[in-house]
């Protein structure tokens, strides 16, 4: 399977060619998705006992089945999050593929890792953690939740033995990400959820914590604000929030999944202040920080207390403890053993273009959201639900119901036009079904927002 023959020569030259190709288009194809019967029928059986070799295989992938996806970096795939990969990033996932590290351990991945953690120490400046503070890349936001709620608790329950036999239980927002709850629920932690999807203010929380019993205040070991709403970029009152875990000795996490990126940006950093004060911070670099899939990060004010909560145990592990591989252990801080050094794409990208690229491409997502609600707000058949927040705009078509909304994201969908999705947001203690733009990719235009507005007359 290994070995190096002319076939597997070939195979890599055809591979490689694809690859120059996908990343030089600038528009490439929003696919559209099919049913599994229907792929099944165009590309029959794939995995046979003798192989039906590469060169089929592959050409059944180049035919049919990348044909039945969205590339994320579309310019005019303004739906959920999006992302927008930068080619260095792209080309340095190949390289990370080829280079097969190891990236739970310094022993074995010491080059890729340093990579990582000089990535690292930028996004750890972006935020103004004091020194000290480290972090490492996760396979996403979900991950990062995961792994900083979990040393969350951990913390919380080393602080008195009481804790070890209680159920915790976070305050958050419903503008938090669904990831959180669902987080919440893998550890068997309760969630308490504040009745608002604008800017969770100090004031209410501290509200709710005044209205706890006396017995749930003290299951209550962090709280989860969130630095950019994933469905409308809100960013929570992070300095007031912060202010009352530390009066009250709770754990500060703040997840800046989608929102982080827009620490970058000058123009709305200011609005991110006391995200210093944080325990604990998930930026996906996948998200808005031009990284392809998979890269999240979770960074941490203190990470020995993460290296507390993560850190495995187990006689075949002790090597990597030992003096002799000396360093920074990734495993240590995350939940995850073995993991690519998915970092690494990142790094070679930022040391390419140098972080004002960044600044600019992460500034220009922003942009592109004024403009948004400028045309917006000039058009007569439309309206907008609030004012941006950083580069998700949230609009209403006049006149429109739900299902119209839906038939018309399918429909540009099948077209191959775009694809704009729409949500729901809380007006006058009703949920409307709405339209939202989510801009990332920095190579969106004008005439492509306008384009999709026009759609909809
Ligand atoms: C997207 C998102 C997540 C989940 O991140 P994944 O990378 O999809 O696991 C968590 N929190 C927020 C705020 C997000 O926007």
């Amino acid at each position: 399977m290994h070995k190096i023959d002319i076939e597997l020569i070939e195979m890599t030259m055809d591979i490689m060619k694809y690859a120059i190709n996908r990343i030089s288009i600038s528009q490439p194809e929003i696919g559209v998705p099919k049913s599994a019967d229907d792929l099944k029928k165009l590309v029959g059986e794939t995995i046979t006992e003798k192989g039906i070799g590469g060169e089929v295989a592959f050409n059944l992938w180049k035919e049919h089945l990348v044909k039945a996806n969205v590339p994320v970096d579309h310019p005019m795939h303004l739906a959920f999050v999006p992302a927008s990969p930068t080619r260095a990033a792209i080309m340095f996932d190949l390289v990370t593929s080829a280079s097969s590290i190891h990236g739970a351990y310094w022993m074995e991945g010491a080059g890729g890792i340093f990579c990582e953690n000089e990535a690292m120490k930028w996004l750890v400046s972006l935020t103004g953690l004091p020194s000290g503070a480290f972090g490492v890349f996760t396979s996403g936001g979900t991950a990062a939740n995961l792994s900083a709620i979990v040393t969350a608790r951990e913390y919380w329950r080393s602080l008195n033995s009481e804790n070890q036999f209680k159920k915790g239980l976070i305050i958050t927002s419903i503008g938090a990400h669904s990831s959180v709850k669902s987080m919440a629920k893998v550890i068997d932690a309760d969630v308490l959820m504040v009745k608002t999807e604008e800017r969770l203010e100090s004031a209410e929380v501290q509200k709710v914590i005044n209205n706890l019993s006396e017995e749930d205040r003290t299951r209550l070991f962090a709280i989860v604000a969130t630095g950019g709403t994933t469905n409308a970029g809100i960013i929570d009152d992070l300095l007031g929030i912060a202010n009352i875990c530390e009066n009250e000795n709770i754990w500060f996490h703040v997840d800046a999944a989608y929102g982080g990126g827009a620490l970058a940006a000058k123009s709305v950093r200011h609005l991110f202040t006391g995200i210093e004060k944080a325990d604990s911070i998930t930026i996906d670099p996948h998200k808005w920080l031009f990284s392809p899939y998979d890269c999240g990060a979770v960074l941490y004010k203190n990470p020995e207390l993460a290296k507390q909560a993560h850190s495995q145990e187990g006689s075949y592990l002790d090597i990597f403890k030992d003096e002799g591989s000396n360093g920074f252990n990734p495993s240590d801080y995350q939940i995850q053993l073995t993991r690519r050094v998915r970092g690494l794409p990142l790094w070679f990208s930022l040391a390419m273009h140098g972080t004002n690229k960044y600044e600019e491409s992460v500034e220009r997502g922003i942009e592109l959201a004024q403009i948004a609600s400028k045309l917006i707000k000039n058009a007569n058949h439309l309206e907008l639900v609030r004012e941006p927040g950083l580069s998700c705009v949230l609009y209403r078509r006049i006149g429109w119901k739900p299902e119209d909304y839906t038939n018309w994201t399918f429909e540009n969908h099948r077209k191959g036009l775009a694809l704009v999705t729409p949500t729901k947001w809380e007006v006058d203690g009703t949920y409307e079904t709405i339209s939202r733009f989510c801009f990332i990719n920095p190579d969106t235009t004008e005439a492509d927002i306008e384009v999709i507005l026009d759609s909809m007359l």
